[in-house]
């Protein structure tokens, strides 16, 4: 029931600026209302992306259920819900960002890739490059201790769920892990435990979503 939970307005503000004036080459949810830069070196106007904008709201959500705080491994869980029901929203492929990224800045056309979030690149020193597993898990400050970088991990994780048993099924197990289960502190183990848990709650606890 909208964003919040009780039916509250779902507000969007496009043709954003950096307060210094310059072109915003990003979008983000402030913690009340999305908010579109037209980009810039990155990407073209950020409003034009279904998936962006869904990525953008699930944050909404997200704070409104799990609360997930934005730091670490949480703030990772919180990106990838963003990611994932952002490209739940824009069904036909596993990218984020892909109506809007510049070739020039990251040459696969997206800015993140669920099925492979290499993303064509080979460190993540390049533009557009997600650690993939557990062995190129990211352990430095930057972006809030990676919450951006390690999302990759929990967005193959998902990946590899729904390409199995279908986006169908995935969606409403992912949907109460989130709604159900998850806290503002949960790490990815709990995350492991919060989506068998649901799976197990909505198809059984032998079935092929539980351990596909
Ligand atoms: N620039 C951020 C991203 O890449 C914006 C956000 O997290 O909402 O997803
Ligand atoms: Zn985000």
């Amino acid at each position: 029931n909208s964003i919040n939970g009780t039916g509250g307005n779902v507000t969007s503000i496009i043709n954003v600026n950096n307060k210094n004036g310059t072109k915003m080459d990003n979008a983000y949810w402030n913690g009340e209302m999305m908010f579109y830069g037209n980009g810039n070196t990155a990407f073209t106007p950020l409003a034009g992306s279904l998936d962006v904008a869904g990525h953008e709201m699930t944050h909404g959500v997200v704070q409104n259920t799990a609360g997930l705080e934005y730091q670490g491994q949480s703030g990772a869980i919180n990106e990838s819900m963003a990611d994932i029901f952002g490209s739940l929203m824009d069904r036909d492929d596993w990218q984020i960002g892909d109506d809007i990224t510049k070739t020039t800045y990251i040459p696969s056309g997206a800015l993140r890739d669920l099925s492979d979030p290499h993303n064509g690149r080979t460190s993540l020193s390049q533009n557009g490059y997600q650690p993939k597993t557990m062995s190129e898990y990211y352990t430095g400050t930057d972006d809030n201790g990676g919450v951006h970088i390690n999302s990759g991990i929990v967005n193959y994780a998902y990946y590899l769920i729904a390409n199995t048993i279908g986006k169908d099924k995935a969606e409403k197990i992912y949907y109460r892990a989130l709604t159900t289960y998850l806290t503002s502190q949960s790490q990815f183990i709990d995350l492991r435990k919060a989506v068998i848990k649901s799976a197990e709650d909505l198809y059984g606890n032998v079935s092929t979503e539980t351990f596909p």
